[in-house]
């Protein structure tokens, strides 16, 4: 069976609008464009793979049963507007967290890349064909480290002011439509 190819994604300034260590489900918006394109990227036959770092849970800002809230509410505003999401990996772990068991050096947290690997096992999804779209350095890092393209979403911590320098992306664009379009245009990309 032939492998997929996939849009991975990230969640906050991505996605979502950015809400530093967001805890409620009350608390979701979702950035212009974002549906769109993600529907145009599945029209094109893309898997569409969230994945997120959540060391707020470390950190004990959150358990992982808010965070489940939180997710369940994203993807049904995501539905409502035709756009489905295939997975979605988070990760809870940081060393410095305070929350014992999730106080790991894990293979997980952005810019490694475990969770793309554990999605391209499962999904069955040719990395060297997949992108990864964020609005940090550190997804653009884990893309590469995965073995994908980085696109740069500029409406994050990234923003059009560029408050944060980030280097390491293939691509720039100001939203997940424009990615959407770079991508599945013939010709290009
Ligand atoms: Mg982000
Ligand atoms: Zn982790």
């Amino acid at each position: 069976m032939k492998k997929r190819k996939a849009v991975f994604l990230d969640r906050d300034g991505t996605i979502l609008v950015h809400e530093p260590y967001l805890s409620s489900p009350d608390q979701l918006s979702l950035l212009p464009n974002a549906a769109e394109g993600i529907r145009l990227f599945k029209k094109h036959g893309y898997l569409v793979i969230v994945v997120t770092n959540q060391s707020g849970i470390a950190r004990g800002l959150f358990d992982e049963e808010r965070l489940m809230l939180i997710h369940k509410k994203m993807m049904g505003m995501l539905e409502n507007e035709g756009a489905n999401i295939d997975g979605l990996y988070y990760c809870p772990h940081h060393t410095e967290g305070i929350i014992e068991r999730y106080k790991i050096d894990c293979d997980c947290r952005k810019p490694k890349p475990g969770m793309f690997l554990d999605a391209a096992r499962r999904h069955r999804i040719d990395l060297s064909q997949s992108i990864m779209i964020g609005d940090s350095e550190v997804d653009m890092l884990a893309g590469k480290n995965a073995g994908c393209k980085s696109v740069l979403v500029r409406n994050g911590c990234a923003g059009d002011a560029g408050i944060v320098p980030v280097m390491n992306m293939d691509y720039v664009v100001k939203d997940l439509l424009e990615a959407a379009k770079i991508f599945t245009c013939k010709g290009k990309a």
